[in-house]
């Protein structure tokens, strides 16, 4: 077989399409093929599918192939252009390319998946690609995963926000809980932020919404009560963010606290950061003989910190009830405690769920809970670490709709 038909077959060429000279550059590691049609060719008008005679060429360009064993490979052409009667002078299209693609279609088939699998740095690495480039080709493909997809409404999302660098400007993510995919992103974490996702769907749309968690975040609620139909039904402050906020409490408890005895030269409460962040049934090993004797009851007794870390671990438990009836026994049970343990702190944040209470409860309509703890959190995570944050929001948006958006973001495998 020759070089020409070799080429004319892995690059899976056509009629009348097909390959006119294959260069070798040995010192310069690459392949050059260059592509060529038939005179009598007719193409079809990229707009209406008329078939035409050629009108001109375009300029010669290149696209980036797979390689050749370790050699780029570049096939080059010049596109055809037909005078549409209608549509005036157009470049057809190319079955090997998308329209302003610099990668043929294969190339760009594996360089999603090679996006898919590492970071963009290790990407270049491995394509030989630039950092740019790599971009492009993220860019490109959630815009087309985005274009093509079909029209639907979850019918139980979950609204977030995500720290775009640590600190400062927020995205808000809404997600489908039920596919675990991001659907929508927006800047900042306003009321408006949320309402360019629901503005964008009917009112029919906006009815099959049946469930939304959330933090309790009132310019996230504000939107869902201006947009959505039974809306208080439907809100539910999720167990995820209240534990957080319990969370939050516990700490600060602990570094007053540690503060106060450490001025006595009571180092009791050093390094201890962490241990109260677990649940009881997730201590590491490691952390299992401190943890046993800071929360023993003794201590409990002596130290805010542990009595902290007990109300935190006991509102948990308001998830773990069977019945709404049940949450409400065991919420008036914990509320009395919590107004009685003389932590500022833990009450203030129990005031703050005791407003809430009723999109607390819904919890036992819908049981819900936030999507960012199923696996999307973590993901985000994984790609700031890898980014070392964002300092662009937008490449920030296209890697999560590339990673966690569930898109189709192959190229159309008829170009
Ligand atoms: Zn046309």
């Amino acid at each position: 077989m020759q070089d020409i038909e070799l080429y004319r077959q892995l690059l899976g060429l056509d009629t009348p399409w097909t390959v006119r000279r294959v260069e070798l550059k040995v010192k310069e590691e690459r392949v050059e093929v260059w592509a060529e049609h038939a005179d009598s060719a007719r193409w079809p008008c990229p707009e209406c599918a008329t078939a035409l005679p050629l009108y001109d060429h375009a300029e010669e360009r290149a696209w980036r192939h797979l390689d050749s064993c370790q050699f780029q490979t570049y096939l080059h052409a010049r596109p055809p252009r037909v005078q549409c009667p209608t549509h005036g002078v157009r470049q057809v299209r190319l079955p090997w390319a998308e329209p302003r693609a610099r990668f043929t279609t294969l190339f760009e088939r594996l360089a999603i998946d090679v996006l898919r699998e590492t970071d963009v740095q290790g990407a270049t690495r491995l394509l030989r690609i630039s950092w740019d480039e790599a971009w492009e080709i993220k860019r490109r493909a959630v815009a087309r995963g985005r274009a093509r997809r079909q029209p639907h409404v979850p019918a139980r999302l979950g609204v977030d926000e995500t720290a775009v660098a640590r600190g400062q400007n927020y995205l808000t993510l809404v997600c489908d809980l039920t596919a675990g995919t991001v659907e929508y992103l927006a800047d900042e974490r306003k009321q408006a932020s949320l309402d360019g996702y629901f503005t964008a769907l009917t009112p029919a749309q906006r009815g099959q919404i049946q469930a939304v968690a959330m933090d309790m975040w009132e310019p996230y609620a504000q939107s869902v009560r201006a947009h959505v139909p039974q809306a208080e039904a439907k809100i539910v402050f999720d167990p995820f963010h209240i534990v957080q906020h319990m969370n939050g409490a516990v700490d600060q408890v602990r570094r007053q606290e540690h503060r106060l005895l450490r001025a006595e030269g009571d180092e009791t409460l050093k390094g201890s950061k962490y241990v109260w962040l677990y649940g009881e049934e997730n201590v590491p090993e490691r952390q299992q003989e401190r943890f046993t004797e800071l929360t023993r009851r003794r201590a409990r007794k002596q130290l805010k910190t542990a009595r902290a870390w007990a109300l935190k671990e006991s509102v948990r438990d308001l998830w773990r009830c069977r019945t709404r009836g049940e949450a409400e026994a065991h919420w008036r049970w914990w509320y009395g405690w919590a107004t009685r343990a003389r932590l500022p702190q833990v009450l203030k944040v129990a005031q703050m769920i005791k407003r809430h209470l009723p999109n607390v409860l819904t919890y036992f309509r819908h049981r819900i809970t936030n999507a960012m703890s199923e696996g999307i959190a973590s993901k985000i995570q994984a790609l700031k670490k890898a980014a070392n944050g964002f300092r662009n929001p937008e490449n920030f948006k296209t890697a999560i709709y590339f990673h966690c958006g569930g898109l189709d973001l192959y190229p159309d495998p008829t170009h």
